[in-house]
């Protein structure tokens, strides 16, 4: 049973492979797929097949895909640009007759105000359209979203930002990867969706004291007006745009829209999720 992953030179990708052949997948079977010839290099290395594809200007998708019974498609980089991409990949599924797509969706992505949300949306509906069987793997926030934040603590003793008292469900990249290694492994996934994230939830005070207890020395969070932070983050060197979407990204954090937490991915995993605390502590 061939697999194909999209994504497979990035962060979520290399260690979903990692995962299948921790598990026992037979390097022959997994297709792995990306723009970075180096990253596809190190894959081939190990046993894995590659495959440069460019989901803006690929032509012969299908005919990569040909002999492929899964395909998990792991939402590409740039908001904004992803449906045609993804499109591209659910129309040269079809064409190869792949059995069965698993796709990297958002937490709750049908209601989650998000600014990122509308691209799963669109995706989760296109794939569904499709009529292939499918599995949406919602995934929740990483924490490894919040090393910048660690790594500044460390050289400031601060942590600043809009989000007050709104909770995050987060856990490490490795264990959405594993997830996604189970559902390509298992059987009876098909037509299942996931709501994935931490079983536990934290605010910023509680990160913060928890990046104090990781690094031994003192750290506080602030939280600052959503007009300060974004006169914080112009002076700090972001362009407007930029400064904008983390001014929205942290206003619906403060109204918790990365705080949903039902079990999913512990019991995927057949474990708990990987404690914040734990994660932290790798960072030292
Ligand atoms: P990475 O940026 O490390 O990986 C993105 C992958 O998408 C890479 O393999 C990249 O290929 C591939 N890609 C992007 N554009 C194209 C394209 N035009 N054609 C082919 N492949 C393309 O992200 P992560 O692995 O960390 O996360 C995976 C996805 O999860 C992200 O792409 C994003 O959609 C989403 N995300 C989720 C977050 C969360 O907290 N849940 C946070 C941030 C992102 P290559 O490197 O070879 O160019």
């Amino acid at each position: 049973m061939r697999t194909a992953i999209f994504g497979a030179t990035g962060h979520l990708g290399t260690l979903v492979i990692d995962s299948l052949l921790e598990r026992g997948s037979n390097p022959d079977d997994i297709l792995a797929l990306g723009r970075n010839q180096e990253k596809l290099a190190a894959l081939a290395i190990r046993g894995v097949r590659t495959a440069q594809v460019d989901l803006d200007t690929e032509t012969n998708l299908s005919e990569v895909l040909a002999g492929v019974q899964k395909v998990l498609l792991i939402s590409t980089s740039d908001p904004g640009k992803r449906v045609p991409q993804h499109q591209a990949v659910v129309d040269a599924a079809s064409a190869a007759n792949v059995d069965h797509i698993v796709y990297t969706s958002l937490l709750q992505a049908p209601t989650s105000p998000l600014v990122l949300a509308p691209d799963h949306r669109a995706t989760e509906e296109l794939i569904t359209a499709s009529g292939i069987a499918a599995t949406f793997l919602r995934n929740g926030w990483y924490t490894e979203n919040h090393a910048q934040e660690f790594d500044l603590a460390r050289q400031t003793g601060l942590i600043a930002n809009s989000v007050g008292d709104g909770r995050l469900a987060t856990a490490p990249r490795s264990d959405y990867a594993e997830a996604a290694a189970v559902v390509l492994t298992n059987p009876g996934h098909e037509g299942a969706i996931y709501e994935l994230s931490g079983d536990a939830t934290w605010d910023y005070t509680e990160f913060a004291q928890r990046t104090q207890d990781a690094l031994g020395t003192p750290v506080r969070y602030q939280e600052v007006s959503p007009e300060e932070e974004r006169e914080q983050l112009l002076a700090a060197g972001l362009d407007e745009g930029t400064a904008g979407f983390v001014g929205t990204l942290n206003a619906s954090t403060r109204d918790n829209a990365l705080a949903f937490s039902n079990g999913d991915l512990a019991r995927l995993l057949g474990r708990p999720t990987e404690p914040l605390a734990q994660t932290l502590s790798t960072w030292v």
